[in-house]
């Protein structure tokens, strides 16, 4: 499967005119391409266009994917659930986590993180939807989670937040995580504590991106309207 230069662009035309039907100044949403079950060839073309910074959900799949693509720049962001038995592959492949959702997983990055001498922009997962299959910490657990990150695995440097919305063809359901995500954010970020951000609110993927956008979000997830649908068995 080739690079579409054409679905970026629409993508990009969709993310501005959603940033000006809300009110947003133009460039405020980031695109964060979701390149999970697409192979290295299609990367690649991906980064000669300029798509540098791309979302996985396996640490296994950066580890395959960053080898061949080492000379394309590449900086990975973990987007997916991480079994704390692989925060070392995470703290070592990846530039941002954006799926931390739990203390001892913050405490295991903080350690191989000081083995590795480096530091990682993270954003803390919170759960908005309330189907059983998706993961994120409950919003009224995030205030400590964020002392206790800032006391104990300060070499995480928290952004912000993220969710997945619910799964419902009614766009008020889907809409009204994203605004659970924003006011979580608005209420919580005068007392963040020194060096925590909630500046970034990352919602919103191919399916429900332009809502996001006007519940104010900072970053899309897209994929399958990037790459093309997705073919897990293949990869
Ligand atoms: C796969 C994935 C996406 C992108 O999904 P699309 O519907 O293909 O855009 C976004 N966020 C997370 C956490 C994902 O796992």
């Amino acid at each position: 499967m080739a690079f579409s230069s054409e679905n970026l662009a629409q993508i990009h035309a969709r993310i501005a005119a959603a940033e000006q039907r809300a009110g947003r100044a133009a460039g405020s949403v980031t695109l964060l391409p979701v390149s999970k079950t697409f192979g290295v060839d299609v990367l690649r073309e991906a980064a000669a266009h300029g798509l540098r910074r791309l979302g996985e959900n396996k640490t296994q799949e950066i580890k395959s994917k960053s080898e061949p693509l080492a000379d394309c720049g590449i900086s990975w962001v973990m987007i997916g659930h991480l079994q704390t038995n692989k925060a070392k592959e995470a703290a070592r492949l990846a530039d941002e986590i954006q799926s931390l959702d739990r203390l001892d997983l913050a405490l295991a990055l903080q350690k191989r993180l000081e083995i590795e001498d480096r530091s990682m922009d993270a954003l803390v997962q919170v759960k908005t939807s309330p189907e059983p299959s998706k993961f994120g910490m409950a919003p009224e657990a995030v205030a400590q989670f964020l002392q206790e990150v800032a006391q104990q695995a300060p070499r995480l440097r928290i952004q912000g937040l993220m969710t997945l919305a619910i799964n419902d063809p009614d766009p008020e359901q889907v809409r009204a995580c994203f605004r659970r995500l924003r006011e979580l954010r608005d209420a919580l970020a005068p007392a963040a504590p020194a060096g925590v951000s909630l500046a970034r609110l990352s919602m919103g993927m191919s399916g429900d991106f332009e809502i996001a956008i006007e519940e104010g979000s900072t970053e899309v997830r897209i994929g399958s309207l990037l790459f093309g649908g997705r073919d897990y068995a293949a990869k």
